[in-house]
């Protein structure tokens, strides 16, 4: 079969390499749709380590081929929605429920190999039903929805929450609708690509803002009487913005930092301190949360106004030139029948 392989630092392509063989515990995939990740531009320019040799991908949505064994409640022809890593299930995270964060998590397509490839396999485990209601293109972004959901639930967001969301990009935008989805109603989204400032308007955003022309600060307290915002979402990972939250956020607040920067931060501890702002954190997804599901098939939280571009698998080259641009938000791969 064919698959995009990472084959040195720098350098990826399209390889003949052998259909995966499945064990008793593991789900033999017909790859459908697939969608680049930043991770993926990363890893194609080697800025980002992967194991030489593998093949990339982590979105995907297809339809069951094999199943193995001991693999409950699937059969083959099924349309299924994928977790793009590999947990043990047996350490503490794991036992706590928070197994995106296991101890010996396994990332597809960055050491084990991942989907962008004609089949690909996973453990029963990271392999679920696409609900009613959800094309199997949305499908493919039910991953990077669970992120955004994932980060936002962190942070237990009520209604009457004011939010900042920095960046309106893939994973703002999906983190704006999650906000949305708990009801809150007070959205400011700054974002400094101005042509991405009208549909993160139509996804629920009250105010948006370009901190180029605007200033952010003055805005927000504007909007809450001085006193800064219950919640502030960082999902640009600029160390700027993440430096930005804290004089954003209210005293007794909440930040959550999902955008990773690529240089260390420097950071107002002071300030953090004396007013008892919360920092919670958030990594990957719990994909297997099928509330995220629900939503994505409900269109609670679109994912289609995000997919921008769709190109076949063996253009995918060209695929990746499109997502690095700024025009693009999320680019879809579409797999031979
Ligand atoms: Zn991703
Ligand atoms: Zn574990």
């Amino acid at each position: 079969m064919k698959a995009l392989v990472y084959v040195d630092v720098g350098k990826v392509e399209i390889r003949d390499v052998e259909k995966p063989q499945i064990e008793s515990d593991e789900v033999l995939i017909k790859t459908k749709f697939a969608t680049i990740c930043g991770t993926d531009e990363n890893i194609s320019e080697g800025k980002f380590p992967a194991k030489t040799g593998v093949i990339l991908g982590h979105e995907a949505s297809g339809i069951v081929e094999e199943v193995g064994k001991s693999v409950p409640n699937m059969k083959p022809g099924e349309p299924v929605i994928c977790a793009p890593y590999l947990v043990c299930g047996r350490c503490l995270p794991c036992r706590a429920g928070r197994y995106n964060v296991c101890m010996n998590r396994k990332h597809l397509g960055i050491e084990v190999d991942g989907l962008f490839a004609e089949y690909f396999k996973l453990p029963g485990y990271a392999v679920y039903p696409a609900p009613p209601g959800m094309s199997l293109e949305e499908g493919a972004l039910v991953e990077p929805a669970s992120v955004a959901y994932h980060a936002v639930r962190r942070t237990s967001p009520t209604p009457s929450d004011s939010v900042v969301i920095f960046g309106a990009g893939r994973i703002g935008l999906l983190v704006l609708q999650s906000v949305a989805a708990f009801g809150c109603q007070r959205i400011i989204v700054s974002e400094l690509i101005g042509r991405r400032l009208p549909l993160a308007e139509k996804l629920g955003a009250h105010r948006v803002v370009n901190p180029q022309n605007e200033n952010l600060k003055e805005i927000v307290k504007e909007e809450t009487d001085g006193k800064g915002v219950d919640i502030v979402m960082e999902a640009a990972g600029i160390p700027e913005t993440i430096a930005e939250t804290v004089e954003l956020v209210r005293s007794a607040g909440k930040i959550c930092l999902i955008g990773i920067p690529e240089n260390p931060v420097e950071f107002d501890f002071m300030t953090l301190v004396r007013r008892e702002i919360d920092i919670v954190t958030s990594d990957a997804s719990l994909i297997g949360y099928e509330k995220t599901h629900e939503l994505v098939a409900k269109k609670i939280i679109d994912v289609r106004p995000l997919i921008t571009h769709t190109f076949h698998f063996e253009d995918i080259s060209k695929a990746f030139e499109v997502a690095k641009g700024q025009e693009a938000l999320k680019v879809l791969i579409e797999f031979p029948d």
